[in-house]
């Protein structure tokens, strides 16, 4: 991290942190789109290459976009290293391959992004890596599963995607470091903005950058942050040898994203917050999950780990499959898409899509019901959305 940037607020860091000017003095970061780097002399590509000498060889390894954008978002973490990846689910492999070898175990959170879900349990278990899920708020089973074998990995989401479930990051990272394991989080429903996890004692942060980081919808990335030795040596490593790195010209739409995320989330919350208390008042609805409700399970442990509760706000309708079809298809406004994180509202059935590919068994055990939409409360104006869902409502 930049250690100027110790001293000034998150929102001026958001604005300012990693950035390197060139000679040419832009005011707005440069997109260096190159793929490689020249050197003075021979002698100097034989110090880069040796590592005797600093400075970029090839944009796999290093990139100075890319590196702006890294810095930024360690400064915004409270991380000491940040490395930028091709995609969110690249940044959850690149923790995964970097860290496990045969024989290890990781724990994780039922009801996870169902493609890390994927990952772990049709992927990893490959390579003999044991892959354990457990009821995400169920401490006693995190316990019992960490103690099953030789636990290196605990991952988690808090908010959960699509309930909203709140995890006690504290807890778990106590409970991680006691058995000699790591505690990671996919930070990418609240952002930095709205919660810092390494300040509670996580090891290791995973953003889709995609999603809130960019804000608009634009371009796929992501990122791993945590300690110099971990993500700047080990996850750094794997990273240059296998290659999903992050295009420049993704780091800087990221760059600016960054530069007005604390506003962002702040109004998101805003209005998933109103949202939120609006479907309650409706009888078609049977349930709302969003933290923020004060009668949500977890509402006090959100408001203590998170500075607000952010966009994200799922709703079961008491019509099931039909109902929620009907709802979808009746907006005008709200996009049918599986992006999240975006100004623009987006609106989905998580249990024909998102997680469509899980079976109806594993569904049912992470409470995706047949009537459950998720929505990502985007930046219009919230009474153009409730006139948009009370359509479908009617
Ligand atoms: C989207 C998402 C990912 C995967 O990110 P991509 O950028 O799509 O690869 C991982 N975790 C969560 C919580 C997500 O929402």
């Amino acid at each position: 991290m930049d250690q100027d940037f110790d001293e000034f607020a998150f929102e001026t860091r958001a604005i300012r942190a990693g950035i390197e000017r060139s000679d040419q003095g832009e005011h707005a970061e440069a997109i260096y789109a190159t793929s490689s780097f020249v050197f003075a002399s021979a002698a100097e590509a034989a110090a880069r290459f040796a590592g005797e000498q600093p400075g970029n060889i090839y944009s796999r390894f290093t990139n100075p976009t890319v590196r702006m954008f890294e810095r930024r978002l360690a400064a915004l973490e409270g991380g000491a290293a940040c490395v930028a990846t091709s995609s969110g689910m690249s940044a959850i492999l690149a923790v995964c391959m970097a860290l496990l070898r045969q024989g290890d175990q990781v724990v994780a959170a039922r009801g996870l992004f169902g493609t890390t879900t994927s990952l772990l349990s049709q992927y990893l278990t490959r390579f003999g890596v044991a892959v354990r899920f457990v009821p995400a708020t169920d401490y006693a089973a995190w316990q019992q599963a960490i103690d099953s074998g030789p636990t290196r990995l605990l991952i988690i989401e808090t908010p959960t995607n699509p309930l909203s479930e709140v995890l006690d990051i504290r807890r778990l990272a106590d409970l991680a470091h006691a058995a000699g394991a790591r505690l990671v989080v996919d930070n990418c429903f609240c952002t930095p903005a709205l919660q810092r996890p390494l300040a509670l004692g996580a090891d290791l942060i995973v953003h889709s950058a995609t999603k809130y980081l960019d804000g608009q919808g634009r371009c796929l990335g992501g990122a791993v942050v945590g300690d110099a030795e971990t993500v700047g040596k080990e996850v750094f490593g794997f990273l240059r040898t296998a290659g999903p790195t992050l295009s420049p010209f993704n780091a800087w739409v990221f760059l600016k994203g960054l530069e007005t995320l604390s506003l962002r989330m702040r109004a998101h919350s805003e209005h998933a917050m109103a949202l939120a208390r609006w479907l309650q008042e409706q009888p078609g609805v049977s349930r709302v999950h969003y933290p923020g409700l004060p009668d949500h399970p977890q509402h006090a442990l959100a408001a203590a780990q998170q500075s607000a509760f952010g966009g994200m706000v799922s709703f079961e309708l008491a019509g099931g499959k039909a109902a929620a079809w009907r709802l979808i298809d009746a907006t005008r406004l709200i996009s049918i898409t599986a992006n999240l994180g975006d100004t623009k509202s987006t609106i989905t059935h998580p249990a024909t899509t998102t997680h469509g590919r899980l079976g109806a068994e594993d569904r049912a055990a992470a409470g995706i019901t047949d009537g459950l939409l998720r929505l990502s409360v985007g930046l219009e104006a919230v009474d153009d959305l409730i006139r948009d869902l009370a359509r479908g409502l009617d």
